[in-house]
This record gives structure tokens, C-alpha cells and sequence, in this order.
């Protein structure tokens, strides 16, 4: 089994003491030159040394050509994990719900 890596840093104290609150998916509609389409876990992450909380990128995810979801088996998925490059960090969109 891998786990995940978290590579999650407070903005504000710098901590890896981060709290995940909720994750949601963004799906790339255009698969990229290899038929992959690149999958974005964002999520609202909190500090626990702070308090601070903000919305970055968790990970993201590049799915291969060949998934399948229609519950069968039979095909292979490739799931590649990259760690993320940048924390995006959007106030305006945090502070304007
Ligand atoms: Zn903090």
C-alpha cells in the first residue's frame, strides 16, 4: 500500500502540521498528448499550529487512456502520482463565501 505524500506547508508559520477538511476533484476535460487526463484534488486545508485555513492543491492525479469506471474489472488503471508543484492560494475566493 503507498501512502499518499503530503507535502502541505502553512502559508503563514510555515507548519506541516496541516488538517485536510474537505477535498473535492477537478477533472481536466482535454486529455493531455498521452491520452491522460490530469486530475486535481483540491481541498480546504487548515493549520493546526495557526488556525489558519486556505485552499490549495492536495495532489493531482494523472489517469491513464484505458480507465474504465463502469464497475468491471477487466481493465488496468494507471494512476501516477505527481506531487504538487505550487500551493494556489485563492483569499478572494476563501474569503467571498
Ligand atoms: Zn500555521
Amino acid at each position: 500500500m503507498k501512502k499518499p505524500k503530503q507535502g502541505l506547508t502553512c502559508p503563514k508559520c510555515d507548519s506541516k502540521n496541516i488538517n485536510v477538511v474537505k477535498t473535492w476533484n477537478l477533472v481536466s476535460p482535454l486529455p493531455d498528448r498521452e491520452g491522460r487526463v490530469t486530475v486535481t484534488v483540491m481541498g480546504v486545508l487548515k493549520c493546526k499550529e495557526c488556525g489558519y485555513s486556505w485552499r490549495g492543491v492536495v495532489s493531482k492525479l494523472k489517469v491513464g487512456a484505458r480507465v474504465e469506471i463502469e464497475g468491471g474489472k477487466g481493465e488496468e488503471t494507471v494512476v501516477e502520482e505527481r506531487p504538487p508543484k505550487e500551493i494556489i492560494i485563492d483569499l478572494d475566493e476563501v474569503l467571498g463565501e
